[in-house]
Order: structure tokens, then C-alpha cells, then sequence
């Protein structure tokens, strides 16, 4: 069993398909064990996406996360971490295989509908980000 952290973006949370994308976890054998709706500040998603300060498109890839609210989840099942990144698809939607998340939901490179912890030890420190234990059932 593995724990990993998803988060449903800006743009598909406005395009109310919060439960279509859901709905693909779990039939994909995912369960969700945590989750909450919330508005992340600039400190937050400056801190969340760390990783990617020196990149070019940091700036605009704030303004997007901060644009409105998320969807945040721990899902959990086999695999789970891999399994998740599977069926989000490519980062780009243009690249998304048939089927997933990101082709059937996302808008552009940018806002791609969803986030993917992308290792395990990745999942553990996101997850730890936004939820307390108490709140990981
Ligand atoms: P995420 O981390 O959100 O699950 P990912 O792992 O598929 O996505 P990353 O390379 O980690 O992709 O990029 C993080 C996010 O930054 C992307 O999901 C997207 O919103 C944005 N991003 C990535 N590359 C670009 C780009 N070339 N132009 C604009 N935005 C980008
Ligand atoms: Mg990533």
C-alpha cells in the first residue's frame, strides 16, 4: 500500500468536475484518504513548488495555482504513487494518452487539471504539506 498527494487544479475545479476526477481514482482501484477544498496563498504554492523557482514559467505557474481553489487529496492503493501519475497522463495535454485525466480535462501545459506526487519520498513530504495525521484515514 502507498500514500500519495493529488491535487485537483484551478481550472477543473472551475469547471466543476471535482467528482468526474474522482471518480477516475476510484475506479482505478485509488481510495481517498484525505481531503479538503482550499485556496492556496502565494506562500503556499511558492513553497509547494520549490522545485521549479528557477524555471521560466515559475511566475505565471503561481498566479494559475492561486487563481482559485483546489481540491487536495492523500490517495491511497497499490502502486499508488505510479498509478496516480498513470492516469493523469503527460504534463502536457497535447502529449496526454487517450483516456486520461489531463487529455479529457486540461486545458494547456500550464493548467493541466491536476497534480501527481511524483516518487514516494516526494509523496511523504506533500502530504505532510497539507494534512495533519488526525485527518489521513
Ligand atoms: P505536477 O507537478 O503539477 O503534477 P508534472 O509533474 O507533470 O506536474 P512538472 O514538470 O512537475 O510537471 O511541472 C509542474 C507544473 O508546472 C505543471 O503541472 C504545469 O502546471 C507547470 N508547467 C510545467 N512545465 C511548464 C511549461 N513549460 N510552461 C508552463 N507551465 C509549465
Ligand atoms: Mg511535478
Amino acid at each position: 500500500m502507498e500514500r500519495t498527494l493529488s491535487i485537483i487544479k484551478p481550472d477543473a475545479v472551475a469547471k466543476n468536475v471535482i467528482g468526474k476526477i474522482i471518480d477516475r481514482f476510484e475506479t482505478n482501484g485509488l481510495r481517498v484518504a484525505a481531503i479538503k477544498k482550499l485556496q492556496l496563498s502565494r506562500d503556499d504554492a511558492a513553497k509547494f513548488y520549490e522545485v521549479h523557482r528557477e524555471r521560466p514559467f515559475f511566475n505565471d505557474l503561481i498566479d494559475y495555482m492561486t487563481s482559485g481553489p483546489v481540491v487536495v487529496m492523500v490517495l491511497e492503493g497499490e502502486n499508488a504513487v505510479a498509478k496516480n501519475r498513470e492516469l493523469m497522463g503527460a504534463t502536457d495535454p497535447k502529449e496526454a494518452a487517450p483516456g486520461t485525466i489531463r487529455a479529457d480535462f486540461a486545458e494547456s501545459i500550464e493548467a493541466n487539471a491536476v497534480h501527481g506526487s511524483d516518487s514516494l519520498e516526494n509523496a511523504q513530504k506533500e502530504i505532510a504539506f497539507f494534512f495533519a495525521q488526525r485527518e489521513i484515514l
